[in-house]
This record gives structure tokens, sequence and C-alpha cells, in this order.
């Protein structure tokens, strides 16, 4: 990718139903210029997902060929379903000058960072583990399985992210953490 752009990239992760969208999406709504990335999933939309606005939602023999055609940055699995990020996006919009928001897991974040060194890392944190159960379990999304699979792969990234994440916010005040990401945005 060509360094001189003047975009910037902002890496957001965090443990599922921590609230990353709703701050990803009310930060691109209250600062100019930047965007976030709409990923490409094998996942089943839900009722409330519109396709092209909070993913791709397509097959997975469409996803393998969009991977060995090297169309994604970066991609991973995550319980199950397939997630890429579209590469020919990121870049345009990077080269427009735009700041580009990627909502990913933490592997996936790794990969992106070796990409884009410059890439800023923030991690979304719930305010505790019993929070972020009432969370997932509230969204009505997931089995009782499922939901303590998320939590516990929770505990994994949060451990993970003290290393690779440069910024943390504690997502307990939702106000409060919007301006925290829009923060890192302004001054980066
Ligand atoms: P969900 O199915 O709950 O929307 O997302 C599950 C996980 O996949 C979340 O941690 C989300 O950040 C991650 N994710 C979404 N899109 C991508 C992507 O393009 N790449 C990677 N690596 N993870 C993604």
């Amino acid at each position: 990718m060509d360094r001189k752009n003047k975009g910037i990239l902002v890496i957001v992760s965090g443990p599922s139903g921590v609230g990353k969208s709703t701050i990803c999406k009310e930060v691109v709504k209250r600062l100019e210029n930047v965007c976030l990335s709409v990923s490409v999933t094998t996942r089943a939309r839900t009722e409330k997902e519109i396709d092209g606005v909070d993913y791709w939602f397509v097959s997975k023999e469409e996803f393998d060929k969009r991977l060995y055609k090297g169309l994604f940055l970066e991609y991973a699995e995550v319980f199950g379903n397939f997630y890429g990020t579209p590469r020919d996006k990121v870049d345009e919009a990077l080269s427009a000058g735009k700041t580009v928001i990627l909502e990913i897991d933490v592997q996936g974040a790794k990969k992106a960072k070796r990409f884009y060194p410059e890439a800023k890392m923030v991690f979304v944190l719930p305010p505790s583990k019993n929070k972020l159960a009432e969370r997932i379990n509230g969204r009505g999304r997931d089995n009782a399985d499922a939901a303590s699979h998320r939590l516990s792969r929770a505990d994994h990234e949060i451990a993970a992210a003290w290393q690779y994440y440069e910024h943390m916010i504690i997502n307990d005040d939702l106000e409060q953490a919007i301006e925290d990401l829009a923060n890192v945005i302004k001054v980066a």
C-alpha cells in the first residue's frame, strides 16, 4: 500500500457483546472524514441487520473465492463463522485521506497491524465479567452453550489485549466510551 496516504487506520476489538459496534457507529456519525469498514461474513444475518451496512453476508463458497483471489486484508474464523476485511475499500478510503475503523477480532487485528504498522489499536473492555455476561444474555442471540463460549473467549481476548493494544477503553458509560474513541482518532 502507498504509505504516503493521509488516512489513519484504527483497529477496534473487544469481546463479543461489549458494545463496540455501537461505539464505532456513533463515532462515525459524530466525526467528519471517518468511516467504518464493512466486513464480509459467512455468518447468518440477524433480523436487525442489513446486508451491505452491518456486513456483506455471503456463502462459505463465495467467501473462499474472495479469499483465494487475495481480496481480504485479513480474515479470521470466529465462533465457526468466517469474517474478512475487504482490502480495496480500505485502501481506497485511506488514499482519500479518510480515517478507517476496522471492527475486528484479536487474531485479525494482529494480522492487520502487520500490514499497517502505523494503525492505532483500541480495545474495548466491559466494566466487569458479570456485566458482559448480562449483555450477552440480554441480546438473546445465543443459547447457554454459545453464551458461555463467548465469555470464555472474552477472557482470552482480554488477556491478549494488554500485550497488543495501545488504547484500552472501558464501556461502562456509553457516552464516555464514544468520547474516548473519538479522542484517540482526533489525536492520531
Ligand atoms: P459478530 O458475529 O458478533 O458480529 O462478530 C463476531 C466477531 O467477529 C467480533 O469480535 C467482530 O469484531 C469480529 N469481526 C467482524 N468482522 C471481522 C473481520 O472482518 N475480521 C475479523 N478478523 N473479525 C471480524
